[in-house]
């Protein structure tokens, strides 16, 4: 088991979770779009009791797609978006891979919402390819 750091962009929010490997996926919804400001996000899951936060996060909900509530956390401080809580995957929690100490520990399993991404996205097609969310 490792131990996987991360963090915002000032440093105010830390972050650890144990982990045997770093499993993401890569998001390229409007949502993730807007809330990033990137033509796509990648995010792996850890148990919400799993993670261990320190500093303090603000949150912003909304309704997804499949009409579920979304709430993505960022530092007050720096604005970094950090973590995402779904309705649809209840006591689990997303973490943002860009946001890790050592990004290059996430290997990306699949990539969701294509149907959204921009022509000048880059786009592994290599990898599983979802239009939107398999599971709605
Ligand atoms: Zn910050
Ligand atoms: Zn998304």
């Amino acid at each position: 088991m490792t131990t996987h750091t991360g963090g915002c962009l000032c440093g105010q929010v830390r972050y650890a979770f144990d982990a045997e490997r770093v499993e993401g996926g890569t998001c390229y919804c409007r949502d993730c779009q807007r809330a990033t400001g990137s033509p796509m996000t990648t995010v792996t899951m850890a148990a919400t009791e799993a993670l261990k936060i320190t500093g303090e996060t603000r949150t912003y909900s909304l309704q997804s797609a499949a009409d579920r509530t979304v709430t993505r956390h960022f530092c007050p401080t720096c604005g970094s978006q950090l973590f995402t809580d779904a309705e649809m995957a209840p006591g689990a929690r997303f973490i943002k891979c860009a946001t890790l100490d050592n990004p290059s520990a996430a290997s990306i399993q699949a990539n969701y919402w294509l149907s959204a991404a921009p022509d000048w996205a880059p786009v592994d097609r290599s990898l599983t390819c979802f239009d939107e969310n398999p599971s709605g």
